[in-house]
């Protein structure tokens, strides 16, 4: 039996997805062996890896002039990544500190350049995103970094920065294909697979051609976006399979309506789960209203023994991994673009009950 799981990453999988892949395991089309077993080299993954990027392209509309690629090391690898790529000219850079992993990109970048934080939530334990004013942003700068989703405590940029012709870099790790988005605004975007694209072990990055080829000669190669984008992502062997479900998982995105389809259901499931926090007289939401996050809802009691027995009682009754994160304590329910309908109403439909009781 599948639980209805609202974790916050690695997180749940469209079960057609898991099915089609459970499908297709032990022999792929007519090669006669798993994606796993396959040379990376091969026709049959070439189409793969090809196929994932098309579909990519076309679901997210991804301009010509930027390049795709498929790496590990996760999102956090990208902290560094990041500014030894584009640290350029001034060796400056913006930075928006929304939340810990913002904090900790930051706290990377320091390593390789100037870090201006322009604006910082952390006063206010990240509930918000930070106001912040065009005067504040460095003239100079060789990027301005946002983290788009604050997956730990549920906030999210509704509107982006304008940053000129400063390139702006966002962390979407937990929101990205969750609704459109113009990617000609951005010069880089980045996503770790395991919330919202699939399984932990690819990190996809979007870059603009005219910010490749800009690391020193110090840089370790598999660490350089250009290395990777002449190479096709396969300098090395890829995460194979893990691109390979990415593939699957864009084209459930295509078969949902791409992702203005999927948007429309984000929208509602985060709609009804807000909805009731706002009329609940037991549970309340911790981000700010108008920075609500449509990927991560967090939301306590006000008392850490009554969320322990909330946690408890929901696992039992097959809503799982609903606990907060240590810094906001409480639970967060994680609704990402494979977290059904039913999944949401059927949790709310559980909360209001336990709402009653307590
Ligand atoms: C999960 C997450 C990360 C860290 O991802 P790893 O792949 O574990 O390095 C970074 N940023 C955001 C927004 C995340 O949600």
């Amino acid at each position: 039996m599948r639980v209805y799981n609202f974790s916050a990453g690695p997180a749940v999988l469209p079960l057609e997805v898991l099915e089609k892949a459970q499908k297709e395991l032990v022999s792929y089309g007519n090669s006669g062996m798993s994606v796993m077993e396959m040379s990376h080299r091969s026709k049959d993954y070439e189409a793969i890896i090809g196929e994932a990027e098309a579909k990519l392209r076309k679901i997210m509309e991804i301009p010509e002039n930027y390049t795709v690629l498929f790496l590990q090391g996760g999102a956090s690898l990208q902290f560094a990544m990041i500014p030894l790529n584009l640290f350029r000219n001034s060796n400056k850079a913006d930075y928006i500190e929304s939340g810990m992993f913002a904090s900790k990109a930051l706290k990377e970048a320091k390593k390789f350049g100037d870090v201006n934080v322009v604006a910082s939530s952390k006063a206010d334990n990240y509930s918000r995103i930070p106001d912040f004013s065009k005067e504040q942003f460095t003239q100079d700068a060789d990027y301005f970094y946002i983290c788009a989703n604050n997956t730990i405590f549920g906030t999210k940029f509704n509107t982006f920065p304008d940053t000129g012709d400063v390139p702006l870099v966002a962390d979407m790790s937990s929101c990205i294909l969750s609704e459109k988005i113009d990617v000609s605004k951005f010069g880089l975007i980045y996503a770790g697979a395991q919330k919202n694209l699939g399984p932990a072990g690819v990190t996809l990055v979007i870059i603009r051609n005219d910010l490749l080829g800009f690391a020193k000669e110090n840089v370790p190669t598999m660490l350089d976006y250009k290395v990777m984008a002449e190479n096709d992502s396969m300098y090395n062997t890829p995460p194979t399979y893990g691109i390979y479900m990415l593939k699957l998982v864009f084209e459930w995105i295509e078969e949902k309506g791409g992702v203005s389809g999927i948007e429309k259901m984000n929208r509602d499931k985060a709609a009804i789960l807000y909805d009731f926090l706002d009329r609940s007289s037991l549970f309340k939401g911790t981000a700010a209203k108008e920075d609500r996050s449509l990927m991560n809802v967090t939301f306590v009691t006000g008392d850490n023994e009554i969320d322990a027995k909330f946690v408890k009682a929901a696992t039992a009754a097959g809503f799982v991994n609903l606990k907060g994160h240590r810094s906001v304590g409480g639970m967060r329910a994680s609704i990402y673009n494979a977290m059904p309908i039913e999944g949401v109403k059927a949790l709310v439909a559980f909360m209001e009950k336990f709402e009653s009781e307590n």
